[in-house]
């Protein structure tokens, strides 16, 4: 088994604070760290070699030459040999320029190591946040991808993962070679021996430049990247709470399809219609529910191999409707599934991709949607635009605005899609759907209570009363990841950076 770890160095976010005066990050003094999720890609990867002898892990990271810091780090605790892609050329380099310098990378690693069966990723970079490398570093490859892992172990030629899917966990097969992205897992990485470390600290860290890499100059760096961050800024800070009155049920329900509410202004701004895309089987709810949120025009596709959601079949399906119909600007929900499918499909269209959005604007001086994000692990705000690519994608955050008026009267344009995908395409599979214990029914980010627990509630029997509290208030549990961390609840209830990103109306 020949296995790739792509490794980012970052800054400690959780060690950022924000000067008072000048509301900008205070870098100085915050230490750079392996990215917490690559060093779980590397504990899954490093279980597979314990499992499987003669496996060979190859490390590859892209950043200043600091970044060996962090390679030698990842030696000691499982990698056999490690890349620094290094340029100045490659400097401010979004998703798509970043995958691409990658993908190349990769392409000439294989021919010094062999083929690679795995390409490990963390699921996001806890500075960039945007979680899109991983899915398109696959798409560059043209390999299945599975995103969210938690564990994975090899069984004939494919890889067999369990992924977690937001409310709970699913056990999915892709064939081999494909791309995994990993979440935090419930075990930690394994620490380093005296002697490994040694060794690691002698190790040679082998450097690519452009030169090295047989790179297209116009993809690479600045120059190379669709999206442009336009201004960054702290948030404001939060106010006193404000009463709402009873959530009820109906309100809960009224939450899907939200987007549409946006849709709507962007739309009526730029002059255009507003275009809502159903793909699944027996999609008639929903386009009833799409019509009545306000869409001027539904495209359907609905057919047996959308009843479960796969990479191939979603991605294929919505780059043939792009492709017909060439919007300007699209949104996608900001959900396990859309943030799988977001990269792929903005990297094929060779457009850029805004990660999980908080607000979505129309600037009218340029004509360009203005998506503002957090970064930095909610530090900071930047916002972000994609002046010269169409159509301009962004994911965005559930939960953050809410549906219009809904109108059963509303009576839209409905164009059924004869589009199908062929089986073989699809090479992931769904093994098994997992209800463990309390997991399959957790849903915090669209729960409108949630109770939370941290360190101080002592245990795992702090959580119990926790859990009846919830109950009672028809509400979620939530933890940090300090609880978490400490095993006394598991991670689907992990709210936060490297859990789940919640907008309750009543947090307790
Ligand atoms: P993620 O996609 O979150 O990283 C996932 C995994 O990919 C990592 O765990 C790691 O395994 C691998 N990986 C990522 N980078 C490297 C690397 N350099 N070397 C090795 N492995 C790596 N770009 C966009 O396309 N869209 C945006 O919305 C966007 N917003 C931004 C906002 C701000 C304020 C800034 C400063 C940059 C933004 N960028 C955006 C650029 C983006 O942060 C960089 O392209 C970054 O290099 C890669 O993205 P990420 O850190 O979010 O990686």
């Amino acid at each position: 088994m020949n296995i790739l770890v792509c490794i980012k160095q970052v800054p400690d976010t959780a060690e950022i604070k924000i000067d008072p005066v000048t509301n900008t990050l205070i870098r100085a003094g915050v230490p750079s760290i392996v990215n917490p999720f690559d060093a779980y890609a590397l504990e899954i990867a490093a279980r597979i070699k314990d499992q499987t002898p003669g496996t060979k892990i190859v490390l590859l990271s892209m950043g200043p030459q600091q970044a060996s810091a962090a390679l030698k780090e990842c030696l000691a605790v499982g990698g056999d040999k490690a890349y620094l892609v290094s340029d100045r050329a490659f400097g401010g380099a979004d998703t798509l320029a970043t995958s691409y310098t990658l993908k190349t990378a990769i392409d000439k690693l294989e021919e010094l190591e062999g083929r690679f069966d795995l390409i490990f990723c963390g699921k996001q970079a806890i500075d960039g946040d945007t979680a899109q490398v991983g899915p398109e570093i696959a798409e560059h490859l043209d390999y299945p991808q599975i995103t969210y892992a938690v564990e994975a172990r090899i069984e004939g030629d494919e890889a067999v993962v369990k992924r977690e899917t937001g409310e709970g966990y699913e056990i999915l097969a892709a064939k081999l070679p494909c791309v995994i992205t990993v979440t935090k897992p419930s075990f930690n990485p394994r620490y380093p021996t005296i002697k490994s470390k040694m060794a690691a600290n002698r190790a040679v860290i082998i450097t690519l430049t452009a030169e090295d890499l047989p790179v297209d100059a116009g993809r690479i760096g600045l120059k190379g990247s669709p999206t442009k961050v336009k201004k960054t800024f702290t948030p404001p800070r939060k106010q006193g709470g404000v009463m709402i009155h009873e959530a009820t049920g109906e309100e809960s329900a009224k939450k899907l399809f939200e987007l549409l509410n946006p849709g709507r202004r962007l739309a009526d701004a730029q002059g255009g219609a507003l275009t809502a895309v159903v793909i699944g089987s027996n999609t008639e709810d929903a386009v009833r529910e799409a019509a009545a949120y306000g869409a001027d025009k539904i495209l359907v596709v609905d057919g047996p191999e959308f009843n479960h959601y796969t990479t191939e079949a979603y991605t294929d399906a919505m780059y043939e409707l792009v492709q017909k119909y060439g919007p300007s600007t699209m949104m996608i929900g900001a959900t396990n599934v859309g943030r799988d499918m977001g990269p792929r499909l903005s990297c094929r269209l060779k457009t850029g991709l805004t990660a999980d959005c908080t607000a979505v604007d129309y600037d009218e001086e340029t004509g360009n949607i203005a998506w503002t994000r957090p970064t930095f692990g909610g530090n900071l705000l930047a916002v972000i635009m994609c002046p010269a690519h169409r159509p301009q994608i962004g994911t965005v955050r559930p939960g953050v605005f809410k549906k219009g008026e809904r109108k059963p009267e509303n009576q839209p344009e409905i164009i059924r899609e004869a589009i199908s995908v062929k089986p073989e395409r699809i090479r992931t599979r769904l093994v098994e759907v997992l209800k463990e214990a309390g997991a399959g029914s957790v849903n915090l980010e669209n729960a409108e209570i949630i109770v939370s627990g941290g360190r101080g509630i002592g245990g795992p029997k702090g959580f119990e009363l926790l859990q009846e509290l919830a109950d009672l208030l028809g509400g979620e549990v939530g933890a940090s990841r300090a609880a978490v961390d400490s095993d006394w609840i598991g991670h689907v209830h992990q709210v936060g950076q490297t859990g789940k990103t919640v907008g309750p109306k009543l947090y307790i």
